[in-house]
């Protein structure tokens, strides 16, 4: 039995037989297949040339032609040995001969050329390893790639172990087999974590070397809720966790039952839950959670997992249908915010060096005009259907802000063109989640009817801090004193201009800021949909008074560390026995 410490970042327990998906380190074990499945083997590496190759090509198309030499020299040998028949017949002989995976014969036979290469004293072609290097990585991304696929047709319950999932390849999770998740790489506010809270599959991230130490079938416990991974664990071990994930899912239902209840402070305070959701589905789970509307509806997930863009049609059915779980409360669409670590499957390969610095979110909608109107087209048809509200995502400037709505209002002439009806009055946010757009609150509010405080990507902006990096993620808080500075600056702007402020960052759902946030003057909060029962229970356990000294108190410590410990402390007095 071994234990490893990740970070949790979806409640919950999982006991299964563990799956692992290969990914970029690449430990490919020797596995032996059947005679009959040779052919299969010989087939998938082909497959996977054709597509490497592609690929190159298209990130190669991708770059219009002005990289420097050596980059375009680097394409060409790529592509050369891509193209290379004796090389994939070396392979493929490997797989009759030795009868071995199509990812072993890959990487073997590669390293082997590669290992020679290093031997040869002519500095030009010992360098050439690292091509070969990173071929073999190509190839056995399209491989272990189309492995993630097999996914989808999982016969029995698994946990998943990977070095790193991407947010696409999670939401493909089918929820009745895939039980947990354990990642090596990622940090608790990356997209991935999100969509596994979303889909209420206990997870834990940064375990820094799992996939080295389990195997395929391996015994696994995902412990979401202490962020631990336990791998082979002893009787005794499983009979404990056994129960209590039992009494977990039976205080899960405790806590359901205040569904009904408003979330009122015990002084008479009342804050607004809402959800954020990824898929339409999952409004439902946001009305049964005792969600009062949808705050946060991600839209760019209508783009993943699909070959093809999304018609104008298909937009609006899917509003049109987390709208009519909430007919007379507000729906808040954002308008796509791809880029960074969420692509469309055509730009999939198009990687930027700095992506989340890049054409992104808002600044890719501006770029990309004509799929930006198309979103907006079905956003307004739908706004009839209920409380429908838009909302753009990482704006920097006013100037930005200003274009995307005058986008909008070229939108609703083309509507009135075209004689079809919508809110006229439809309301319009943006997103608080650049240190630009939280200093400039004030010049903002004027133009919008609303700002949502997205505390992932303005801790992750403010500090410098990748939020998906495992590396450094102890460097990443909402709560460290620069955050809460900024925090306290567009909430305090917010209310000098009457705008309304909400907070749809994954600190919302956090038990251990709630108080914080009350005290810095939020009364609007859109949450993990599984999370909501228990947020509002705190809500409904303390008192205004109590949270402003809270927050009082923290505004003028000085370090993160001294802020997380009282902040737990504080709520942990309140509710004893959630913590
Ligand atoms: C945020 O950045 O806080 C946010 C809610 O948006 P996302 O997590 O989708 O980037
Ligand atoms: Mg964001």
């Amino acid at each position: 039995m071994e234990i490893k410490k990740g970070v949790a970042v979806s409640p919950g327990i999982s006991v299964a037989k563990c799956l692992v998906i290969d990914a970029e380190e690449y430990r490919i074990p020797r596995r032996e297949i059947k005679a009959s499945q040779r052919l299969v083997e010989v087939q998938r590496v082909r497959n996977a040339f054709r597509d490497a190759a592609a690929e190159l090509a298209s990130l190669e198309a991708g770059r219009g032609g002005i990289e420097e030499r050596s980059i375009k020299d680097m394409f060409a040998v790529h592509l050369r040995f891509l193209h290379d028949r004796s090389l994939r017949k070396k392979i493929t002989d490997l797989i009759q001969s030795e009868m071995v995976t199509a990812e072993f014969a890959v990487s073997s036979t590669l390293r082997e050329i590669a290992s020679h290469f290093t031997k040869v004293k002519d500095a030009y072609i010992s360098e050439r390893a690292a091509d070969i290097y990173d071929i073999e990585r190509r190839l056995l991304k399209h491989l272990v790639g189309e492995k993630r696929e097999h996914l989808q047709e999982l016969t029995e319950e698994v946990v998943v172990v990977a070095r790193e999932m991407s947010p696409t390849q999670t939401a493909g999770f089918n929820k009745d087999y895939v039980k947990g998740l354990a990642t090596d790489a990622g940090g608790r506010t990356s997209h991935t974590a999100i969509v596994a809270r979303s889909l209420g599959i206990p997870a834990v991230v940064a375990l820094e070397d799992l996939t080295g130490s389990v195997r395929g079938g391996d015994t696994v416990i995902i412990d979401g809720n202490r962020g631990l991974v336990i791998i082979n664990p002893d009787d005794e071990t499983i009979k404990q966790y056994l129960e209590y994930a039992v009494e977990f899912v039976e205080m899960e239902h405790r806590l359901d039952a205040i569904r009904e209840k408003p979330a009122i402070t015990r002084d008479g305070v009342k804050v607004t839950l809402l959800g954020n959701i990824e898929f339409p589905g999952e409004a439902e789970v946001v009305l049964q959670k005792g969600g009062e509307g949808i705050g946060l509806y991600r839209t760019e997930f209508l783009y993943l997992n699909r070959q093809t863009e999304p018609t104008e049609q298909e937009h609006y059915e899917a509003y049109a249908e987390t709208v009519r779980v909430f007919r007379h409360r507000p729906v808040v669409i954002r308008t796509m915010d791809l880029g960074a670590d969420k692509f469309t499957q055509s730009k999939r390969f198009v990687r930027e060096p700095n992506p989340f610095l890049g054409l992104r979110s808002i600044r890719f909608c501006l770029q990309n005009l004509t799929m930006f109107k198309i979103q907006l087209h079905a956003i307004l048809r739908a706004s009839v259907l209920g409380e429908v509200q838009i909302m753009f995502p990482l704006i920097t400037n006013l100037q930005e802000l200003m274009q995307a709505k005058m986008i909008l209002g070229d939108v609703m002439e083309d509507l009135d063109e075209e004689s079809i009806a919508y809110n006229r009055r439809i309301r319009v946010g943006i997103m608080i989640e650049t240190p630009s757009a939280a200093l400039t609150g004030s010049l903002l509010a004027r133009d919008v009817d609303f700002f949502s405080i997205g505390t992932n990507d303005l801790t992750q902006y403010t500090l410098a801090v990748d939020r998906g990096n495992e590396l450094v993620s102890m460097l990443y808080s909402p709560v460290d004193p620069a955050v809460l500075r900024l925090l306290r600056t567009v909430i305090q702007d917010a209310h000098k201009v009457q705008v309304e402020v909400n907070v749809c960052g994954e600190m919302a759902s956090e038990p251990e800021y709630v108080m914080l946030l009350l005290g810095l003057g939020v009364r609007k909060m859109s949450l993990a949909p599984p999370m909501i029962p228990e947020i509002k229970q705190i809500i409904r356990s303390v008192t205004i008074e109590a949270c402003n000294r809270v927050t009082r108190k923290v505004l003028g410590m000085n370090s993160e560390r001294q802020i997380s410990i009282y902040l737990r402390d504080a709520v942990r007095s309140v509710l004893p026995e959630v913590f």
